[in-house]
């Protein structure tokens, strides 16, 4: 008995593989797409995603049933025959569409999706997506890019580092020093009023104890 719903988009679409020679075995009834991180329900053996199962889980409510229908979906580790097959496919890179070419076997794809040189980074100047490789090169041109100045710690965007001279630098620098100036007073203050406080208090024993003594002689 086999589900035809099909609802999570895959993390391994069909399409990855560069020839589908087995494709029925190694694929999760859930997504459609190649097994990833897959586990298994101890009744069926039938493997699914770690994610879909995960997913499925989080729409229904106990005991939750096995997407292929037995009364309830208890967790087992993938039976080896799934995990031997998928070690047999090759996959394009998740990047192909930006431009890698590689092959990879499916034990080896995580590894280089993580460190393909085309994969996505997003520029925290104009939020572009921009492919690893061009990305120390896109960032080092771009106008909306943060710099930050070393003397003030200011930070402007690229395309504004001209008004950024040294007269404004240097009254940033001096607003900088007048705050700091202001906070330590406070900060004196803050330690000399209960200080002042106390030897108010004092003088006033002292005093009060003078008087103690003259009303005794
Ligand atoms: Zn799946
Ligand atoms: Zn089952
Ligand atoms: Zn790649
Ligand atoms: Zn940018
Ligand atoms: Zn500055």
């Amino acid at each position: 008995m086999s589900t035809s719903f099909i609802r999570d988009r895959p993390y391994l679409a069909k399409e990855r593989a560069s020839d589908i020679t087995m494709p029925k075995l190694v694929i999760c009834p859930l997504c459609g797409g190649f097994l990833w991180r897959p586990i298994a329900c101890t009744t069926c053996e039938t493997p699914f995603c770690k994610s879909c199962i995960k997913n499925w889980k989080a729409e229904r409510t106990e005991p939750i049933p096995c997407p292929e229908n037995c009364t309830e979906f208890i967790e087992r580790k993938c039976p080896a025959g799934y995990l031997y097959a998928l070690s047999e496919l090759k996959l394009t890179c998740l990047n192909k569409s930006h431009g890698c070419n590689e092959t990879l076997p499916y034990n080896n794809l995580e590894t280089h999706e993580e460190s393909c040189n085309y994969r996505l980074k997003t520029c925290p100047g104009c939020r572009t997506e921009i492919i690893r490789m061009e990305f120390d090169e896109h960032c080092a041109q771009c106008p909306l890019f943060l710099l930050t100045c070393p003397e003030c710690n200011t930070s402007y965007q690229r395309q504004y580092a001209g008004e950024h001279n040294d007269t404004v630098c240097l009254r940033i620098q001096l607003r900088q020093l007048q705050d700091n100036h202001t906070q330590h007073q406070q900060e004196a203050n803050e330690r000399i009023t209960p200080l002042e406080d106390q030897i108010r208090s004092l003088r006033q024993l002292v005093e009060s104890l003078k008087n103690v003594q003259i009303d005794t002689q």
